[in-house]
């Protein structure tokens, strides 16, 4: 049986997968099991932050794995303990967790959140506020702190103790906060899954504000928006704000499976020994990774990335028939005249592989992709956008 027919009977269906069997991949450009090339605007959903096979953190990754694989996390390893300084070095944090995805990563976030609430004001303390439209994972808990109705479906009940503000209004924060014994605001700065919907300075310094005045714990979810994609390592870089926590995962292992919670000064002393745990999480070899990620994500590299993104999304509003471009850096989200999935479709077709984020097509290129490879992308687009 090929490749596609034998996913069909024996992979569970939850994906909706596109006829595409990927066999090869170098930089930004995929291969798939004809032969065809494609430019890869998807990085595995902002996971490959380097492209395909990318030598560097294929040489980090293998010379850690030549010395060994896996040790359970009753021991120390350097790749573990290195990235987590890199980590809070970076972004003037205190402690990280490792996990291996962004939903593990939110579930230690929302962990510390109730025990933010319980030493702030005892049992009952424990509601999170989220946003409408947010994306925080598919475990229940993170589920549950999805605002979108349309994930939750099929599976109540789920956790309780999530309510939802609308995204810009700080009104509703305000108004939730009072109606509920509140330990926490958690949020992404742009919304990926809901729409690439990026939020206002002003709402963002307001919301941090209004946590720090109210001693609710501020998470922020940089799963999608971390790890240089928007053309700083992270996105509160953008907003003048430091979180009590951010969480991070995709492009952070550069295509093996990590996530991180990271936690400042008022959250980094909430866990005591036993209080959280993964077997897999801090893994040296995934470590090993995300410590040549993060190395290589110098001020230089990511002025080069903010450079990259304004360049894509100029060159968009170019063309006939986009009426909007949100996001920023490499992290966009294109508002066509015409529907995303047929753009989508239509793309594939002529060698260009881009996502959807609801209505709009969503562009995720490794951030190592050229400034011929976006050109050629664009032309793909405006192609599609027009035919
Ligand atoms: C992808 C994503 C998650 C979930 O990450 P997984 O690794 O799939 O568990 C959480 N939050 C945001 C913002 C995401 O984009």
């Amino acid at each position: 049986m090929d490749t596609k027919n034998l996913d069909s009977k024996y992979v569970a269906h939850t994906y909706a997968r596109f006829p595409v069997e990927i066999v090869n991949g170098n930089g930004a450009v995929i291969t798939d099991e004809d032969g065809k090339e494609y430019i890869d605007m998807g990085s595995g959903i902002a996971v490959n932050t380097f492209g395909m096979a990318d030598e560097q953190w294929i040489n980090a990754v293998t010379a850690q794995l030549g010395k060994f694989q896996h040790t359970s996390n009753l021991y120390y390893t350097k790749p573990c303990a290195e990235l987590a300084e890199l980590l809070c070095e970076k972004t003037g944090m205190e402690k990280v967790f490792f996990s291996n995805s962004g939903a593990e990563a939110n579930e230690c976030a929302i962990k510390l959140a109730r025990a933010h609430g319980e030493k702030k004001g005892g049992k009952d303390c424990y509601t999170i506020i989220t946003l409408k439209n947010s994306f925080h994972g598919r475990t229940l808990a993170t589920l549950a702190a999805t605002g979108q109705d349309v994930f939750h479906q099929k599976f109540t009940p789920l956790p309780d103790g999530f309510v939802f503000a609308d995204a810009g209004d700080m009104n509703s924060i305000k108004k939730l906060a009072e109606e509920n014994n509140c330990c926490a605001i958690m949020m992404e700065l742009i919304q990926g899954e809901g729409g690439v919907n990026t939020l206002s300075k002003e709402f963002v310094s307001e919301v941090a504000e209004f946590a720090k005045q109210n001693d609710l714990l501020l998470i922020v979810d940089e799963v999608q928006t971390g790890n240089g994609r928007t053309g700083k390592l992270y996105a509160f870089m953008h907003y003048g704000i430091k979180p009590d926590v951010f969480t991070t995962a995709k492009g952070l292992g550069g295509g093996l499976p990590i996530g991180a919670c990271v936690m400042g000064e008022k959250a980094s002393e909430l866990f005591g020994n036993g209080d959280h745990g993964s077997t897999f999480g801090g893994n040296p070899v995934v470590c090993a990774g995300a410590v040549n990620i993060i190395t290589r994500l110098t001020d230089d590299y990511l002025a080069e990335v903010a450079k990259k993104g304004e360049y894509l999304k100029a060159k968009l509003l170019e063309i006939d028939g986009v009426n909007d471009v949100s996001g920023m850096g490499l992290m966009l989200g294109v508002l066509a005249e015409k529907e995303s999935k047929q753009i989508i479709a239509a793309a594939r077709e002529k060698g260009l592989l881009v996502l959807s984020a609801k209505n709009k097509v969503r562009l995720l290129p490794p951030l190592s992709i050229t400034f011929e490879q976006i050109d050629k992308a664009v032309q793909i687009l405006a192609e599609c956008i027009n035919a």
